[in-house]
């Protein structure tokens, strides 16, 4: 496997991914601007738009806030040089930070400093899934900006609590920092039986198109009831007030214990900057996030 046009096949990814929404979201906003009625929201749903078109025709990033990237790799046990993929993806994200330009946004624990790469102790950070008998991978970048992570919660909850609890925790979390985090928001949860499980699942719905639903009906019928409901808020684009305050709310779960249940939140911004490329082992690619877009 030629690691250098691996490495280059990212940086130029993470690039585009900084610049331009992935399909779904791009759908989604224009979705929501149609179906809004109320005249400021409109305009920022316009405004929304034409920040896009600048984005592209300047190359430009859509937001100044380029984020911490996140890597998600779904790597075949067949795939060439798996153990060269963690100082390649490293190695991309310098390479990203100086020609895309992502923002300088790394900041060392305790020492506190930033040294401009973008990169530092595990980051970024990268989570790995092996899938039997591919020789594929398939790697899903996200850039988790400061407004958009703000909301990020878990908590674990008695299980009296039930369903009810984990509405009420992912409603408090809305109301109290939402608004934060430049709405329309795509709400992740993950429901699971500890923290640290339930925060990579709300991390994962993130990745998941929108439109897809959580595989169990009670799930995906839970999905719509919150989608729903926080729409109701009327929190709106920006914050500003209007129909829709969310794209779209994603669930994942994993088995819990019976005294246990653990709820984490993950939110996305409308200008959501996520990606997914598969790439073969002879290092053709295909973008699933962004179609017709080369490198
Ligand atoms: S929340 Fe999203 S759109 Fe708002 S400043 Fe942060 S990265 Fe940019």
């Amino acid at each position: 496997m030629d690691i250098e046009r691996f490495t280059d096949i990212i940086a130029r990814f993470l690039a585009v991914s900084g610049k331009i929404l992935p399909d779904d979201i791009v759908k989604k906003l224009a979705e929501l601007k149609a179906a809004e009625h109320m005249p400021l929201a409109k305009s920022v749903y316009d405004s929304m738009s034409r920040n896009q078109d600048l984005a592209a025709s300047l190359d430009r990033p859509s937001c100044q806030d380029t984020g911490v990237v996140n890597f998600f790799v779904s790597a075949g046990e067949n795939f060439p040089g798996l153990g060269k993929i963690a100082g390649a993806l490293r190695e991309a994200v310098v390479r990203a930070t100086a020609e895309a330009p992502l923002r300088h946004n790394t900041v060392a624990i305790f020492d506190e400093k930033n040294d401009g790469t973008n990169v530092g102790e595990r980051a970024p950070f990268v989570h790995w899934d092996i899938v039997p008998g591919s020789d594929k991978v398939k790697v899903e970048t996200y850039m988790a900006g400061g407004g958009c992570s703000l909301p990020g919660r878990a908590i674990t909850l008695m299980p009296s609590a039930g369903y009810e609890g984990i509405v009420q925790y992912v409603f408090d979390t809305m109301v109290d920092w939402g608004i934060n985090a430049c709405p329309p928001l795509l709400i992740g949860i993950g429901i699971a039986g500890s923290v640290e499980n339930a925060s990579i699942l709300s991390k994962r719905a993130l990745l998941r198109p929108l439109g897809s639903h959580n595989p169990n009906p009670r799930g995906a019928e839970m999905e719509g009831l919150l989608e729903d409901g926080l729409n109701r808020l009327g929190i709106g684009p920006q914050g500003l007030s209007g129909s829709s305050s969310v794209m779209g709310v994603h669930i994942e779960s994993a088995a819990r214990h019976p005294s246990t249940i653990s709820v984490g939140i993950n939110v996305g911004c409308w200008a959501h900057r996520r990606g997914a490329i598969v790439l073969d082992k002879d290092l053709s690619y295909e973008i699933l996030s962004h179609k017709g877009v080369r490198l």
